[in-house]
């Protein structure tokens, strides 16, 4: 039953009992029918229980592997959070130290990052490590029509730890609480009452916390938007401990794929070195699925083990979803052929060989797209490398208007792509505006900034383009007939452009 749905009934059945009883009618045998009833289902809704750490009944149930208990070990990369965390609940642990020394319990750790990054195995763990009942709820669910349901659900979490708890004979309790910043939002007075009600409610309950108290409670929260905390949550003595949960580096993502490819039939061929290049800036739910998709794609051909292929095929799925049946037509298909062409050769140009497929087969919303090889992990970059890729972006519309005279609403991602590396251009001191904070410049100086930088990539992009104009020319008709142009082939054909080039000069 959906919560609005429970709301709704939580109001109507006295409302409806009040009215029977006034009319005279008589309610013991509907009271008796509504105690047995109720006590089914709520008998059903806990049955759910299990060994060791369980989520509480009834809440968010997630895809992908989840063992009765997990361990750190099974929590790919992350490392360097890992640590920080295993060192915090040493806390739990040695509490007759923390104890001796006088020192105040911890009361709340906060993990921060991206969604799928593994917060919530995190925290699953956690509750293992230290031997804990592991008591979880989303943010979203203590939003509520009534004012106050939110806060009694706050206390009804507290004490389902405690009782699990004494039940499982178990000395402490993890409580982890999930998209924090639902009810955890900065608190602006007037409005949002009920949110209020229910953070008065969570500090309240973790200002309750001692040392002494059996069992110890450790409340462990996750957030993608710590920026919109209110600060009461975060002051000293409630989490006041902060761990990131990035998305991994090349080598934490090669862990996770060795995770989950655990229970695969992974072919000895197979290079997940590769696959982890390939997937730069997965997160781990991601690359999780990545394996998945790979071994319903090898299902699906009836092989017996999952190839390379079968990862190339996952990585393009979850990059940009599943291919479509969508039919184009036939000047549909030529104009995004030359857009991606046009991605692709200023892709070829500024970064040599990064070009390894040029596909006009539709996937989620794009009616076709271009592969680039694995590249080296990068965190930094230099201008020019920002402006390259803004050319990249923009080679598409560039195409467009080379080959139709107009763009199309085909590249509205390409220009948000563009405009966000102008964006960060703008706040690393990268532009003619020199080193600046946003709020320093009028909106018209950054319209000028903007438009002088784009004007200029455009042009450079159109030189590029106008170069190899013949390489469009003779890569569409393959990409009409092949619906795929691979790197090689695309390569050549550029090759054969430059070697003319060299001839003539
Ligand atoms: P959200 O912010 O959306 O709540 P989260 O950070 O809590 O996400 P999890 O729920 O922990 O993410 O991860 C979702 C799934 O992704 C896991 O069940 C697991 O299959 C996979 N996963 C994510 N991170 C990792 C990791 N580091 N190692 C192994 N698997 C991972």
């Amino acid at each position: 039953m959906s919560k609005l749905g429970k709301e709704v009934l939580i109001g109507i059945i006295p409302a409806v009992l009040a009215f029977l009883l006034y009319m005279g009618v008589n309610l013991l045998p509907v009271l008796l029918v509504g105690v047995v009833g109720f006590s089914l289902y709520f008998v059903s809704r806990n049955r759910t229980g299990g060994v060791g750490v369980t989520a509480s009944s009834g809440r968010k149930s997630r895809s992908g592997r989840t063992p009765s208990y997990l361990t750190f070990e099974d929590i790919g990369g992350q490392e360097r959070a890992k640590g920080e965390l295993k060192e915090a609940l040493d806390f739990l642990i040695h509490y007759e130290d923390i104890q001796k020394f006088g020192i105040r319990p911890l009361k709340g750790i906060l993990l921060t990052g991206p969604p799928g990054t593994g917060k919530t195995l995190m925290a699953k763990a956690a509750a293992h490590y230290t031997n804990s009942v592991f008591v979880s709820a989303a943010g979203s669910e203590f939003v509520e029509m009534y004012v106050g349901v939110g806060a009694s659900r706050i206390r009804d979490l507290f004490k389902e730890a405690q009782s699990r708890a004494a039940k499982e004979n178990k000395q402490s309790a993890i409580i982890f609480i999930d998209e924090i910043d639902v009810i955890g939002g900065k608190r602006e007075g007037g409005q949002q009452r009920e949110y209020d009600q229910t953070l008065n409610q969570l500090l309240t309950e973790m200002d309750g916390i001692h040392t002494t108290d059996t069992p110890r409670i450790l409340i462990i929260a996750a957030t993608n938007r710590k920026e919109m905390l209110d600060s009461a949550l975060l002051r000293p003595g409630r989490f006041d401990r902060h761990i990131q949960v990035d998305l991994p580096d090349k080598k934490g993502r090669l862990h996770v794929l060795q995770i989950h490819a655990k229970n695969k039939p992974i072919d000895d061929e197979v290079s997940l070195d590769r696959v982890a290049a390939e997937s730069f800036g997965f997160s781990g739910a991601q690359l999780e699925s990545v394996m998945n998709e790979a071994a319903i794609y090898a299902m699906r051909d009836g092989d017996s083990r999952i190839r390379q292929p079968h990862f190339s095929q996952a990585i393009d799925k979850v990059m940009m979803g599943e291919k479509t049946d969508r039919e184009a037509t036939m000047e549909e298909r030529r104009r995004v052929a030359l857009h991606e062409l046009g991605h692709a050769i200023v892709a070829e140009e500024v970064k040599p060989r990064s070009v390894s497929m040029v596909s006009l087969s539709p996937r989620g919303q794009a009616l076709g797209y271009v592969r680039h090889n694995p590249q080296q992990d990068q965190y930094l970059y230099t201008k020019s490398e920002i402006e390259h890729q803004i050319m990249i972006a923009l080679g598409g519309s560039v195409a467009e208007e080379m080959f139709y005279g107009g763009r199309s609403t085909g590249s509205r991602n390409d220009f948000e792509q563009a405009l966000n590396l102008v964006g960060t251009m703008v706040d690393s001191g990268l532009t003619g505006l020199g080193i600046v904070d946003r709020r320093m410049v009028t909106k018209e100086e950054l319209m000028k900034a903007n438009a002088d930088i784009m004007g200029g990539l455009i042009d450079r992009t159109r030189e590029l383009l106008e170069r190899f104009r013949t390489v469009f020319e003779m890569s569409l008709d393959i990409l009409i007939r092949e619906e795929v142009l691979n790197g090689d082939q695309f390569r050549a054909l550029m090759q054969s452009i430059k070697d003319k080039e060299k001839t003539s000069a």
